[in-house]
């Protein structure tokens, strides 16, 4: 559920709320986000996109977050709204580069599809296994 705009923005709800001074250096990361920087962002993930960088993660790592499924970016999120839905910051904060995003994309669909035929099969013996014992 990892999120820095949202954590950001949490931060700064909480420090205001314990009137914590500890709320500027979070406004200040909220602002870089919203405005100031996008073209440095734009610029980390044109490079996040090109890095052939291969350590960072594992298979392992890719498998299970295929099983449970990324969730980052439920809300707004500045990042995403200036670079796309598949570079934001949030996406590239988990994944070292575009090529690990993209394995674990397509191991995402994958299991999603062995689901959905797990799913269908148990339906299908269920349905044979009911039409015996109404004979
Ligand atoms: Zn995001």
């Amino acid at each position: 559920m990892y999120c820095p705009i949202i954590d950001a923005a949490g931060a700064i709800a909480g420090a205001a709320f314990q009137k914590d001074k500890k709320i500027s250096k979070s406004l200040i990361f909220l602002i870089f986000m919203m405005t100031i920087d996008t073209k440095k962002d734009k610029r980390l993930a044109d490079e996040w996109e090109l890095s052939n960088s291969k350590g960072g993660m594992t298979a392992d790592e890719i498998t299970f977050l295929a099983s449970t499924g990324l969730k980052t970016c439920k809300d707004f999120c500045a990042s995403r709204k200036y670079t796309g839905e598949n570079r934001c910051i949030c996406i590239r904060e988990r994944f070292p580069t575009s090529a690990h995003y993209d394995l674990y994309l397509r191991a995402r669909s994958k299991y999603l599809e062995l689901l959905e035929i797990g799913i269908l099969a148990k339906a299908a013996s269920q349905e044979a296994t009911g039409e015996k014992n109404e004979k």
